[in-house]
C-alpha cells in the first residue's frame, strides 16, 4: 500500500515528485499510457530500474497449456496470456561515458506528470554522473488516441555543465526478460521468451521489428523513427539484429544547450496479415505520425480529451481527492475502451499483465455503464467484441449440454481461458450482464441498428442459456442451480438472487426484442413457445428469502450455513483466498464481494426499501472486501439506504484503489472495474441514478462532507448536465435540439427538462436509516472520511 500520500492533489494531474523505488512497478501502473489497441507501461525511458517491463497489444496473446493435476470433462486445455510485445519506450543516454541511470550518481530532481487533460506522461530529471557531469532531461510521451498505431516520445537533453558528449540509444527490444513470476494466482504467467523473430530492418533513422508467437502463430510489427534537432554536428546510425533495433545519436553540447530528438513508434498485430503486409502498415502508420509531426500529435491529442472530457467530467467539491481521483479512473477507462474497437476491455486495461491480460465480467457490468453515459461508442465495439466470440460462447454450451451461449468467465478473444471451473465457468452470470449492457445501450443511445444487427442474436443466445440452465421445479417455480454469483466465496449454490434476476431481466428483454424484430428472430429460430418460455421462466424466477430473520438469501440456505470466524482471523490473512481453501469458504457465511448487494443496486427495483436496509446490514457484517469490485457497490448501496458517509468511506475506497494501492497489487495493473466504480459510485451512489425501465431516475443527497457533484449523461441525442448541491439539484440540457424534452424522475417526482430551461428541485430530508451498519470485525473500510471538515 502507498501509505504516504504519494501523489499531491491536484483536479487535472497526477503528479510524482520524486522518484520511490520502493513503489516503482505500482507507479509504472499508474503512469500506463494507452488507447485500447495500444499500452505502454510507465517505465523510465532508459529502461531501469524497472519494476515490470510492459508494452501490450490489445488481443495479442501466447497460448499456454492449463496442466491440471486431476483433469475433468470440459476443462480448458489451453489459455491466453497477454505478451509483453517489442518495448519501443527505451531511450538510453550516455553523459560523456556514463550511461544515465538513476541509482547511480545523485538524483538532483524527478519529476512525473500525467496530464489527464493534455493525454501525456512528462518527465523531468536532473541528474549528476559519478563523474560530476549534469543534465536536465525532459520527456514526454503520448499514445495518440487519433492514429491508434502510434506512440511518441519527446526527448530533451541539456546540458547543464559542459562541454558535454552525449549518446543517444534508441531501441526497440523484443522478448524483455520479465521478473519472476509470483504464486498469487491473479498475477500473469511469465513466458520466457514468446517471440520468434521474424524481420528485422534498418534505416538511417530507425528501423523495424516482426515476431510471431510460437504457439497462436500472432504476428507483431514494431517500428520506430526519429527526428533529431542538434545545435551542432551530430551522428545518427543505426543497426539491428533479431530482437532489437537501435538508432544512436552522437553530438556534443556547450553548457544551456539542448539536444531535441522525436521518436515516432507504430505498432500492429494481425493473425493473417502476410509479413510484407504487417511491414507497410507500421511504415504507413509511421508516416501519418510525421505528418501530424509532433506538435500535431500532441494538439489532436488535447482536442480529442477536450471533447471528452466535455461530455464526461465529473465535478466534486468538498474532497479534492475524489476530485483528482474520479478523473484519473474515467482517464484510465477511457484509455482501457477508446480504440479497443472490436476487442476486449480486459480487467487491467492495457496498463499491466494482471489475470493475464483477461477480461471478464468486470467490462459489462463495471466499465461499459460508465462509458455508455459518457463515451458510447466504445460500448458500441465493445459489444461487437462480445458478438464476435459468440461461435466460441456456442462451442461452449454444447460442450456443457447447455443452449444458447455460455461466455467466458475469463478470455481475451473468446474460448474460456479459466483453470478453476467452480469460480469460472459456473459464474454463468456474465451472461446477463452482457445482455443487460446492450440493453442500457441500447436504451440510452437508441441504437436499434445495432440492436438488430448483433443486439437481438446477444439476447436470444443468452435467454437460451438461462432456459437451458435453469428449471420449473414441480410448483412451477424456476430455479438457476449449482452457479456461482459475483461472491466468489459461495460456489456452485442453487438460486444466487443476482444471477436469477439479472437471468429474469435478460429472459423479459429477450423476449421483448422478439417483438421488435419478428424476422430476424424467426431466422435465429425463435418460436413462439420459445419466447413464452422465457417469459414463463421469467415470471417464475425463484428469489430465495429467509422468512424467520427477515432478509433474502444470497443464495438459497445461504443464512443458515455456520458463520465465519473473524474473531480468529487475524489481517495478515486477508485475502482469504491466498490462506484458506476455497471449501472452507464455501461453507461459511463470508462474502468476498458485494453479490446480493450488487443485485440490489442493478436490480433495486426487486426489492422495497425496508428490505434494502436489512439487508445492507445483514451482507455489510458479513463482507469482505476481498475484491476491488466491491467497494463501489456498497457505496451505491449505503448511499440509497440512508447511509451517506459510509458511502462516502466506500467512495474513496473504490476510487483511490490504484492512487492508494490499497490491495498492494497495483503493480500488476490499474483496476478498471474500480476506477470505473469511482463514478459509480458518485453517479449512482450520491445522484441516485437508476435506469431500471428505460427511464431516468436520481435521487441525489450528498454526504455532509460533499458541497456540490456535478455529472453529465448522454441521453438518445441530449446532454443532460445534473448539479447536485446540498440541498436541491439542478437538471439542466447542455445539448439538444430546441424542441428537445427529457424526463426523468427526482426522488419518485417527474421532472421535464427542456432545452435552456433548467429545473431546479429541493432535496426531500433524508429518512431516519436504522441502526449504523457494521462491518465484519476486523474489515472496517480501508481509508476514512477526508480530513479537514467543512
Ligand atoms: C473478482 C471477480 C473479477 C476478477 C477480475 C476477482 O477477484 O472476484 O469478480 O471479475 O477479480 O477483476
Amino acid at each position: 500500500m502507498i501509505r504516504e500520500r504519494a501523489y499531491p492533489v491536484e483536479p487535472w494531474h497526477v503528479r510524482e515528485t520524486r522518484l520511490d523505488m520502493d513503489v516503482l512497478a505500482q507507479s509504472e501502473s499508474v503512469f500506463a499510457l494507452s488507447n485500447g489497441h495500444v499500452g505502454l507501461r510507465g517505465n523510465l525511458d532508459e529502461g531501469e530500474p524497472h519494476g515490470l517491463p510492459g508494452t501490450y497489444l490489445n488481443s495479442f496473446y501466447e497460448l499456454r497449456p492449463l496442466p491440471y493435476a486431476e483433469a475433468g470433462f470440459g476443462f480448458p486445455e489451453s489459455g491466453q496470456t497477454i505478451v509483453n510485445v517489442t518495448n519501443g519506450k527505451l531511450i538510453r543516454l550516455l553523459v560523456d561515458d556514463e550511461p544515465l541511470d538513476v541509482r547511480y550518481g545523485e538524483l538532483l530532481a524527478h519529476e512525473r506528470v500525467l496530464d489527464l487533460r493534455a493525454g501525456t506522461l512528462h518527465r523531468e530529471l536532473h541528474w549528476r554522473s559519478p563523474a560530476g557531469r549534469e543534465v536536465k532531461v525532459r520527456s514526454t510521451r503520448l499514445v495518440s488516441f487519433t492514429q491508434r498505431a502510434v506512440a511518441a516520445i519527446n526527448y530533451e537533453v541539456e546540458a547543464v555543465d559542459g562541454p558535454l558528449r552525449l549518446i543517444l540509444q534508441s531501441e526497440l527490444v523484443a522478448n524483455e526478460a520479465l521478473p519472476p513470476q509470483s504464486r498469487d494466482p491473479r498475477v500473469a504467467a511469465v513466458l520466457e521468451s514468446p517471440l520468434q523473430a521474424e524481420e528485422e530492418l534498418t534505416t538511417a533513422d530507425g528501423g523495424l521489428l516482426i515476431h510471431r508467437t510460437k504457439v497462436s502463430g500472432l504476428r507483431v510489427a514494431a517500428a520506430m523513427e526519429h527526428e533529431v534537432y542538434a545545435p551542432a554536428r551530430k551522428t545518427i546510425q543505426s543497426e539491428g539484429y533479431e530482437d532489437w533495433v537501435r538508432t544512436t545519436i552522437g553530438c556534443v553540447l556547450q553548457p544551456g544547450e539542448t539536444l531535441r530528438v522525436v521518436k515516432y513508434l507504430a505498432y500492429g498485430w494481425s493473425s493473417r496479415r502476410s509479413l510484407p503486409a504487417m511491414r507497410d502498415q507500421v511504415e504507413a502508420a509511421l508516416t501519418g505520425a510525421r505528418l501530424d509531426g509532433w506538435d500535431g500529435l500532441r494538439r489532436e491529442q488535447r482536442e480529442y480529451l477536450e471533447e471528452f472530457w466535455e461530455a464526461a467530467d465529473v465535478v466534486v467539491e468538498g474532497d479534492p481527492e475524489i476530485q483528482q481521483a474520479v478523473r484519473f479512473g474515467m482517464f484510465h477507462v477511457l484509455q482501457a475502451g477508446s480504440r479497443a474497437e472490436r476487442r476486449p476491455i480486459a480487467a487491467k486495461g492495457l496498463t499491466g499483465p494482471g489475470y493475464d491480460g483477461h477480461a471478464f465480467w468486470d467490462t459489462e457490468m463495471f466499465v461499459l455503464p460508465v462509458l455508455t453515459y459518457t463515451h458510447p461508442a466504445a460500448v458500441r465495439d465493445a459489444l461487437h467484441w462480445r458478438h464476435g466470440t459468440l461461435a466460441a460462447a456456442h462451442e461452449r454450451a454444447r460442450t456443457l449440454n447447455l443452449e444458447g451461449a455460455a461466455f467466458p468467465w475469463r478470455t481475451i478473444e473468446g474460448p474460456e481461458s479459466s483453470g478453476y471451473w467452480p469460480a469460472g465457468t459456473a459464474a454463468f452470470h456474465i451472461a446477463a450482464g452482457i445482455a443487460d449492457a446492450l440493453r442500457r445501450y441500447v436504451q440510452v443511445t437508441q441504437d436499434t441498428e445495432l440492436e438488430r444487427e448483433i443486439g437481438l442474436e446477444l439476447l436470444v443466445e443468452t435467454a437460451r442459456l438461462w432456459r437451458s440452465l435453469g428449471h420449473h421445479d414441480r410448483h412451477g417455480q424456476f430455479h438457476i442451480d449449482g452457479v456461482t454469483g459475483p461472491d466468489e466465496y459461495t460456489a456452485v449454490k442453487n438460486d444466487n438472487i443476482y444471477t436469477n434476476l439479472m437471468a429474469q431481466r435478460n429472459l423479459i428483454a429477450a423476449a421483448d426484442a422478439v417483438t421488435r424484430y419478428r424476422d430476424e428472430a424467426f431466422h435465429l429460430g425463435v418460436t413462439n413457445e420459445e419466447a413464452a418460455a422465457w417469459r414463463d421462466a421469467a415470471a417464475a424466477m425463484h428469489v430465495p428469502y429467509d422468512e424467520e430473520i427477515d432478509v433474502h438469501e444470497q443464495v438459497e440456505g445461504f443464512t443458515r450455513l455456520q458463520e465465519w470466524d473473524f474473531a480468529q482471523t487475524p489481517p495478515e490473512k486477508y485475502p482469504l483466498l491466498l490462506h484458506y481453501p476455497y471449501f472452507d469458504l464455501y461453507r461459511k457465511q463470508v462474502v468476498k464481494q458485494a453479490d446480493l448487494v450488487l443485485a440490489m443496486h442493478w436490480r433495486g427495483d426487486a426489492f422495497t426499501p425496508e428490505q434494502k436496509l436489512r439487508n445492507f446490514l445483514y451482507y455489510e457484517r458479513r463482507t469482505v472486501r476481498d475484491s476491488s469490485l466491491s467497494a463501489c457497490t456498497q457505496a451505491v448501496l449505503a448511499a440509497e439506504v440512508g447511509h451517506p458517509e459510509l458511502a462516502h468511506i466506500y467512495l474513496r475506497e473504490a476510487a483511490l484503489m490504484d492512487l492508494h494501492d490499497l490491495n498492494e497489487n497495483t503493480r500488476d495493473g490499474v483496476h478498471m472495474a474500480s476506477l470505473a466504480g469511482a463514478w459509480i459510485a458518485l453517479v449512482a451512489g450520491f445522484g441516485g441514478l437508476r435506469d431500471h425501465d428505460g427511464n431516468l431516475s436520481f435521487a441525489p443527497r450528498l454526504s455532509s462532507r460533499l458541497e456540490r457533484l456535478e455529472f453529465s449523461l448522454q441521453w438518445r441525442g441530449m446532454r443532460l448536465r445534473v448539479d447536485v448541491r446540498p440541498h436541491e439539484t439542478t437538471y439542466a440540457l447542455r445539448r439538444g435540439d430546441p424542441g428537445d424534452v427529457l424526463e426523468l424522475r427526482h426522488h419518485g417526482e417527474p421532472v421535464r427538462v427542456t432545452c435552456g430551461e433548467p429545473v431546479t428541485m429541493p432535496i426531500p430530508p433524508a429518512e431516519v436509516s436504522g441502526p449504523a451498519p457494521e462491518q465484519a470485525p476486523g474489515r472496517a473500510p480501508l481509508l476514512r472520511l477526508p480530513e479537514n471538515e467543512p
